[in-house]
C-alpha cells in the first residue's frame, strides 16, 4: 500500500505522469503509511489549524481523485491498443495492485470513454440542451437544489445564469441522457472547477501565489473550499438552504485554501472575519 500511495503523491496533474520524487525535494522521500500520518498530524498541529477530521477527509479526496488518472495506462488514453485489458492489468501490477476483473472493466471504460470523446469531438450537452430537451429533469433538477446552485447555493435568478455540471466529468464517463449525471451551478462556480473533477486536480497549487496575482480570492480557492466543506463551517447551512460565502480564517493571511472557510451569510461576520 504505502508503495502506491507513494506513487500517487508523485502524479503530476500538469502533465499526467508520475514525476520523479527528486522534483519535490525532501518533503515526501517518506512514504509509510504510518509516516504520512505522523506527517497529516503535525500539519494539523503546526500549519492547518483545522481538526484532524477536516484534513483526514481532504487527504482522501485527494488521494481519491488522483488515483483516477494514475490507474489508467497511458497507452490506453492515447493509443489505440489491439488489446487493453492485458495493459491495464500489467499496469495495476506495476503499481502493485490486485489486477481484479471488475477493477480492470472498470478502467477500461473510463479509458474508452475518454478517448472517444477526445477523437470524436462529441459535443458536451448544455444547460440548453437539457432544458429544451429534458425538461421533466431540468424541472426535477432545479427542485431539488431548490433552485440554487449545487455548490455555493446562490439563487438563480434568471434561467442565463444557471449553468450545466457533470457529476462524472465529461471526458472520463458518458453523457447519461437519464439525468443522473447532472448538476447545476452558476457561472463563478463553474469556472472555478474548470475541466478539473475536483480541486485537488487543478492545475494550480492553491496554497500558492504568484508574485503578480491580485490579493483576493481566486475561482479556483474559492470552488475548492466550497467542495471541501460543502455547508456553513458553523451552523451547518448546506447550498439548498442559504447562499454561501468563502472568507479568510485569518484576517491578516492570505486568500490559500488553508486559509479560508464556507460560511453562510448569517456567519460571514461571525468570530472570524
Ligand atoms: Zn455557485
Ligand atoms: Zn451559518
Amino acid at each position: 500500500v504505502s508503495r502506491v500511495v507513494q506513487r500517487l503523491l508523485e502524479y503530476d496533474p500538469e502533465t499526467r505522469q508520475l514525476a520523479g520524487l527528486s522534483a519535490y525535494g525532501q518533503g515526501l522521500g517518506c512514504c509509510t503509511l504510518d509516516e504520512l500520518v505522523t506527517s497529516a498530524r503535525e500539519l494539523v498541529n503546526c500549519v492547518f489549524l483545522r481538526q484532524e477530521e477536516t484534513l483526514c477527509r481532504e487527504l482522501g479526496e485527494w488521494l481519491r481523485y488522483r488515483a483516477i488518472f494514475a490507474l489508467l495506462p497511458e497507452q490506453c488514453l492515447f493509443g489505440r491498443p489491439r488489446e487493453e485489458k492485458p495493459i491495464i492489468r500489467a499496469h495495476l501490477e506495476t503499481l502493485g495492485l490486485e489486477p481484479e476483473d471488475s477493477l480492470v472493466s472498470a478502467i477500461k471504460l473510463v479509458c474508452t470513454n475518454f478517448r472517444a470523446k477526445r477523437e470524436s469531438g462529441v459535443r458536451k450537452m448544455g444547460i440548453e440542451d437539457v432544458r429544451v430537451r429534458f425538461g421533466h429533469h431540468y424541472r426535477r433538477i432545479l427542485g431539488e437544489q431548490n433552485d440554487r446552485c449545487c455548490y455555493c447555493g446562490v439563487p438563480f435568478v434568471v434561467e442565463e445564469s444557471t449553468q450545466l455540471d457533470h457529476v462524472v466529468p465529461f471526458y472520463l464517463g458518458d453523457d447519461p441522457t437519464d439525468g443522473r449525471n447532472w448538476r447545476f451551478c452558476c457561472a463563478p462556480c463553474n469556472r472555478g472547477k474548470g475541466v478539473y473533477p475536483y480541486y485537488s486536480l487543478g492545475g494550480v497549487s492553491l496554497n500558492w501565489l504568484e508574485p503578480s496575482s491580485i490579493p483576493k480570492l481566486s475561482e479556483s480557492v474559492r470552488f475548492a473550499a466550497l467542495t471541501r466543506d460543502k455547508s456553513c463551517s458553523v451552523c451547518g447551512t448546506g447550498p439548498t438552504m442559504a447562499s454561501l460565502l468563502v472568507t479568510k480564517v485569518i484576517a491578516s493571511g492570505c486568500w490559500i485554501l488553508d486559509n479560508v472557510q464556507t460560511v453562510c451569510a448569517n456567519h460571514a461576520l461571525g468570530p472570524t472575519p
